[in-house]
Parts: C-alpha cells; sequence; structure tokens
C-alpha cells in the first residue's frame, strides 16, 4: 500500500507514520530527514537546501521531486511506502502521478494552529536516528535521550517559534490545497490528531485495514 501522510508541521505525522512502518512491514520515507541528513553531512544538495528549511520556507519542488524519484527506485519500496512529508505542493503532487506511483490513500492528521504552536515547542529530536518525541505528550524513557540509540535529544533549529509561525503559514498556502488534490480523486481520509498518540494510531491502522479490505 502506498499511503500518503498530510498535516501541518507537528500534526504527528513523524511519529504516526513511525509506528504505521513497524506494523506493516514497510519503510517511511520523509523528505524532511532526508534533507536534515544531507546538511549534516554537507553534501551539495544539503547546503543548497539549508538556507530554505533554516527559514521555514520550502525546498524548490525539483530538488524534493530528485530526493523521492530515486528513494522509490530502491528495493525497499516495492511492497508499499509511507511518504511523510512530501508531496508538500500541487506541483509535487503532480510529479507523483507522472511518476506512475499509485496512491491508495492521502491521510490527513488534522491538528489546530495554537496546539501546533505549544507541540513545536515540546518537541525533541534524535539527530542520529531521526527519532521525534515530545516532553509532555510523547517522551522517551529517561525524557533526555532516544530510546533507540541512547543520543541526547534536542530541540530542531526550525522548531523555534518565529520558524514555526512561517512554517504553519507555508502549510496553509502551499500544502493545504493537496487535500482538495486527493479529495476529488476518492483518495483523502482524515484523523482527529489532537488525540492521545496511541488513540491516533488505532484510528490510522482502522482506516488503513478498511482500505486494504
Ligand atoms: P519536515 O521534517 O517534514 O517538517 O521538513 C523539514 C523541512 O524540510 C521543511 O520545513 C522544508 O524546508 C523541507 N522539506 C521537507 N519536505 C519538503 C517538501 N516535500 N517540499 C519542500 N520542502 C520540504
Amino acid at each position: 500500500m502506498n499511503i500518503i501522510f498530510l498535516g501541518a508541521p507537528g500534526a504527528g505525522k513523524g511519529t504516526q507514520a513511525e509506528k504505521v512502518s513497524e506494523t506493516f512491514k514497510i519503510p517511511t520515507i520523509s523528505t524532511g530527514a532526508i534533507i536534515r541528513e544531507a546538511i549534516k553531512t554537507g553534501t551539495p544538495m544539503g547546503t543548497a537546501a539549508k538556507q530554505y528549511t533554516e527559514k521555514g520556507d520550502l525546498v524548490p519542488d525539483e530538488v524534493v521531486i530528485g530526493i523521492i524519484k530515486e528513494r522509490l527506485a530502491n528495493d525497499d519500496c516495492a511492497n508499499g511506502f509511507i511518504l511523510d512529508g512530501f508531496p508538500r505542493t500541487i506541483p509535487q503532487a503532480k510529479a507523483l502521478d507522472e511518476m506512475g506511483v499509485k496512491v491508495d490513500l492521502a491521510l490527513s492528521i488534522e491538528v489546530r494552529d495554537e496546539v501546533i504552536v505549544e507541540r513545536m515547542g515540546g518537541r525533541r529530536v534524535c539527530d542520529k536516528c531521526g527519532a521525534s518525541y515530545h516532553t509532555k505528550y510523547n517522551p522517551s524513557k529517561d525524557g533526555v535521550t532516544c530510546d533507540k540509540d541512547g543520543t541526547t535529544l534536542t530541540l530542531r533549529k526550525d522548531d523555534a517559534p518565529e520558524v514555526v509561525k512561517s512554517r504553519l503559514e507555508t502549510y496553509h498556502a502551499q500544502t493545504e490545497p493537496i487535500k482538495e488534490y486527493y479529495s476529488a480523486c476518492g483518495k483523502l481520509k482524515t484523523v482527529d490528531g489532537e488525540n492521545d498518540v496511541a488513540k491516533i494510531t488505532e484510528a490510522i491502522i482502522a482506516v488503513l485495514n478498511e482500505i486494504g479490505r
């Protein structure tokens, strides 16, 4: 099954994608994580992308479309995948169609802006494996280090309050219209993203089981 997770930054796409990946044994592809890794290792793509991500702006379509094309060609995507953070614009959604990728479901995790702002301040990430936690809603076992590899958790640079505001504006202007794009072909489903992490996972798995039938 090929699934797209939609939702504002901080809606819980990464957290939920990780859980659904484990349940259905399909990889999660996060353009944000690929870009962060490229910035960390200083590749030409990372160096070019840095100026956009630091301000909360979207990286140009042709760059992320290239990333996705290359990643989806990997063997591990043959039985399905979850896209977390792609597509984020209508041209990106169209590019996916043009690649011949069949989208089974676009699942939007719905969270109000004021809740997002509160969440982003508490988000902590593992720079090594990319796992995401929240100081209040989804803490790691000791609250300080990653459960998977013991790396000290950090606050993402683009989770700073002024950057969050700009990312939300970008989301409403450029990404939200994608919901209409997938709704028009009957692929859109929504879940309430303001519930507990476990309840949201349950709701998502129920939607996926329904679609898979
Ligand atoms: P994320 O981890 O999904 O919140 O992505 C972090 C940042 O990477 C975003 O704020 C953008 O600057 C960039 N990015 C990730 N995915 C995309 C995309 N599909 N299109 C454009 N920029 C992206």
